[in-house]
């Protein structure tokens, strides 16, 4: 007899994330210094909060249209106008976070069988959910500076490559691309016909003088945001895509038929957070970034990062990454081997969004390990 609950190809296909793997061994531990998990240290704001509390006790618990509350909608397309000029021709519309978004974008423009370029190191989700449509993800290599080379992605371009996606500042680096990278990348998608689909969820965790988007320089190009991480509620599932109008009407369709609509309360809580003024929490971050690039930069080959909330440091030569993993874990410090979020296994993965005394004792444990292991 077959088995009942013979499990799909599709699903096969999909690996347990390794971030998650250690985020599990994090559970197990008494006291461990937790690197490992990309969200904020610090919580939603007492305002917002308080307005998605009066949105329950309103009674705005009701589904909302599914592309989203039109206040939502209007203010994000205010935004985007100032910073892209005219946006006519675009629709925004509010998702269940940037991860609802990217599943919204790959279902809309991706048969079996296509191709997308990710960057390598790359945001975990993107292979799987390419994976999911039932397309492939072809990566770009951007090591060892993690620079998003226009050359490096033309190199991997194949009749069937229909999306290239680039994320700045980027997680697992933390790299923030400049305007001429943005420039190259806008250029390619021109020459190629092929649009670029820019992950910008960390775009107000920034420390070069701002944040760039590859789509002020060309309309060939998805943008996507959200508020689970500038506005510390990863768990709400609020985030947003701007995209050309037919497309995004399509995704409508998408969406009223899996997800609904993003959570409705709060999506007016998000509404809320929108006018929040971000500078202090990125000189806070900013200096985390100091303090933990400062800390270890004279053992570990590492590039500064520009922003978001992540390094990639090299491990110290002749160093593999099991044995630095090992390292960690008898210190009860939870890092992400390189090879969770790679084809390669030479880096590691930390967040610095802890506080400053976790981030102090991490940056110990690191140069113990390092001449330890040397
Ligand atoms: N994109 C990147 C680069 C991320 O790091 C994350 C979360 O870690 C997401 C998207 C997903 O975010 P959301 O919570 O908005 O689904």
């Amino acid at each position: 007899m077959t088995d009942p609950f013979r499990i799909s190809q599709r699903a096969l296909g999909i690996k347990a994330s390794g971030i998650r793997k250690f985020f599990e061994l994090g559970l197990s531990m008494k006291n461990p210094i937790d690197l490992s998990i990309g969200q904020a240290h610090f919580d939603v704001s007492d305002e917002v909060k308080a307005a998605a509390i009066a949105a329950i006790n309103e009674g705005r618990n009701r589904y909302t249209v599914t592309q989203g509350i039109p206040g939502m909608r209007e203010k994000l397309k205010e935004r985007y106008a100032a910073r892209f000029g005219n946006i006519d021709d675009c629709e925004v519309m509010v998702t269940c976070g940037v991860s609802g978004a990217l599943m919204l974008t790959f279902l809309a423009l991706l048969d079996p069988g296509d191709e997308i370029l990710i960057p390598d190191p790359y945001f975990v989700m993107y292979r799987h959910l390419a994976t999911m449509v039932g397309a492939v993800a072809k990566t770009y290599d951007i090591y060892p500076d993690f620079k998003p080379s226009a050359a490096a992605i033309r190199d991997q371009i194949s009749e069937k490559t229909r999306l290239i996606v680039v994320n700045s500042p980027s997680n697992p680096t933390g790299y923030a691309m400049n305007e001429a990278e943005a420039r190259e990348l806008a250029q390619l998608a021109d020459d190629t016909g092929i649009p670029l689909v820019s992950d910008e969820i960390y775009e107000d965790f920034i420390y070069t003088d701002r944040h760039v988007s590859p789509r002020e320089f060309t309309k060939n190009c998805i943008v996507m945001s959200g508020a689970s991480k500038s506005l510390g509620m990863p768990g709400w599932r609020i985030g947003w895509l701007m995209a050309p109008r037919e497309l995004v009407e399509r995704m409508y369709s998408l969406q009223q038929f899996s997800f609904v609509c993003a959570p409705a309360p709060l999506q007016w809580a998000a509404l809320k957070g929108l006018d929040q003024d971000f500078s202090e929490h990125r000189e806070e971050y900013r200096a985390k970034r100091d303090l933990v690039y400062d800390g270890i930069k004279d053992n570990y080959r590492t590039v500064k990062p520009g922003g978001a909330f992540y390094m990639f440091p090299f491990l110290p030569e002749g160093v593999d990454s099991e044995r630095f993993m090992e390292a960690c874990i008898k210190r009860e410090l939870l890092v992400v081997p390189g090879g969770a979020c790679s084809d390669k296994s030479t880096n590691f993965r930390l967040c610095f969004a802890a506080t400053d005394d976790k981030l102090k004792k991490a940056v110990d444990m690191l140069n113990d390990i390092a001449k330890e292991l040397k």
